[in-house]
């Protein structure tokens, strides 16, 4: 079967959790190791875990082997993520012993002790005392009062200028595809205050961008029950961006209310940026997903918007293959994409996953047709994205540096959020520059996904 390609799968966040252990240094008290697999949410719950460890005095180690135990976070969306959870179960086994699981995977403890039954404790998503009590049971604390000062910022898997800010937990639809309602449970959103202290703290403990996330963003505080505003998100956002940060939303479901965001988009508080999972155009298979809002006219919202914010960025993703999906559906979502020009875009190759309603949906689409219309989707996409970046090339624009070695920079615009979209990278006139810095840049050549640059005024810099 043809796979989802790594670099658009939102599961894949073990490779950057690896870079930023290794700043977390074990000194002489029990250490636990973390394999974080699955999407940012997953990373800020492996965060949170990681956080109270080292609140008790548990160093954090960055490989296997320095650890008296592991903690595998697994990522149960699609079948290839469980496989791949499973494979990262018995590598940690293999190499160290003495694993932990928890995560979207561990909504199903069967299925992890069928395969490894050596693991120690299985726990389900969030369930961070049990996390912890079954780290107690397996290398006891060793309190230190001279060691166990947590961080101000608390234990970061993020480079230090940016952090993913989780506003709420679960979801209260039920996407036919999606088993995350199951897993993780109704909408459950964190008090403003609450949001707004954590967020403040990052902020002053040097986080640039706060990159806002849940399972449905725009529907941030519709579970309180004696709410005085009726969309709690448009309060939110407007606070966020008042505390002088980079903000960024990150799914956004496409509801009427999100027309109110945009203007504060408009104003600068916020990032002009919208990461909105559409999934499809055609409201046949939209309503074949029982996606909410179905018959929204998408395209006439898209236009509000950038009628509103003529800058704003839109990033989405989308299912091809879906059960049921004809040439002629598949048509219509390419046509769809060339009127909407988005600028960010992954595709999916619908995969069944156990447990969603959308396997028992008649008419699957064969492999190589799910495959096809992947390559056609995306080479679309591409050209969009190719010619927007080249449009770019002679303006000067705003960066963040995320990292800085003798070869270069690597940056990202407004436009760009990390790990997902592109970036735009300096390789000369480095002088000064730090990771975490916000520079204003004139870009000098594009590719389909990045940019390159100088930074503004130096003396190569040739923009107009
Ligand atoms: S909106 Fe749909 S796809 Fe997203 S988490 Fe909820 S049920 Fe799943």
């Amino acid at each position: 079967m043809a796979q989802n390609p790594p670099d658009i799968r939102p599961d894949r966040a073990q490779a950057r959790l690896e870079r930023d252990l290794s700043t977390v240094r074990p000194g002489a008290q029990p250490t636990i190791g973390m394999v974080s697999l699955g999407c940012p949410k997953a990373l800020v719950d492996s965060e949170r875990i990681l956080t109270r460890l080292r609140a008790e005095g548990y160093g954090i180690s960055g490989d296997y082997t320095g650890a008296d135990a592991v903690i595998v976070n697994t990522c149960g969306f699609l079948d290839s993520a469980k496989a791949e959870s499973l494979e990262a179960i018995g590598e940690a086994l293999a190499a160290n012993g003495r694993v932990i699981v928890t995560g979207c995977l561990g909504a199903e403890p069967e299925y992890i002790t069928g395969a490894h039954p050596k693991v120690l404790a299985v726990t389900g998503p969030h369930q961070y005392e049990q996390v912890l009590d079954a780290v107690h049971a397996a290398v006891p604390p060793d309190p230190d009062p001279f060691v166990d000062l947590l961080p101000a910022s608390g234990v970061k898997l993020t480079p230090r200028h940016y952090s993913y800010l989780k506003i709420s937990e679960g979801c209260n639809h039920k996407c036919k595809f999606c088993v995350i309602p199951d897993m993780r449970g109704r909408l459950a959103s964190r008090p403003h205050k609450a949001v707004m202290r954590e967020a403040e703290k990052l902020v002053e403990n040097g986080v640039r961008e706060l990159l806002v996330i849940s399972q449905d963003t725009s529907a941030y505080g519709t579970d309180w029950r004696d709410r005085e505003a009726k969309f709690p998100i448009l309060d939110l956002a407007r606070d966020l961006g008042q505390l002088g940060a980079w903000v960024r939303m990150h799914y956004v479901y496409p509801y009427p209310h999100v027309r109110d965001l945009v203007p504060l988009m408009a104003e600068g508080g916020v990032l002009p940026y919208l990461d909105i999972p559409f999934q499809h155009a055609h409201p046949d298979t939209l309503r074949r997903m029982a996606r909410p809002a179905a018959a929204e006219r998408t395209l006439d919202e898209i236009a509000a918007w950038r009628a509103a914010c003529p800058d704003i960025v839109l990033r989405s993703t989308f299912i091809v293959g879906y059960p049921g999906e004809t040439e002629a559906e598949f048509q219509t979502l390419l046509d769809w994409l060339d009127e909407a020009q988005l600028d960010r875009v992954g595709c999916f190759q619908y995969e069944n996953v156990e447990g969603a309603r959308s396997n028992a949906l008649p008419n699957h689409v064969a492999d190589e047709v799910k495959a096809e219309r992947w390559a056609r989707f995306m080479e679309k996409a591409q050209a969009i994205s190719e010619r927007k970046l080249a449009a770019k090339v002679g303006t000067r624009i705003d960066v963040l540096v995320d990292s800085v070695d003798e070869e270069g920079a690597i940056c990202r615009t407004k436009a760009d959020a990390p790990e997902i979209d592109g970036n735009l990278f300096i390789d000369r006139n480095l002088g000064g520059i730090s990771a975490g810095d916000i520079l204003t840049v004139d870009v000098e050549e594009a590719s389909e996904y990045d940019l390159w640059g100088v930074p503004a005024g130096s003396e190569s810099s040739h923009a107009t």
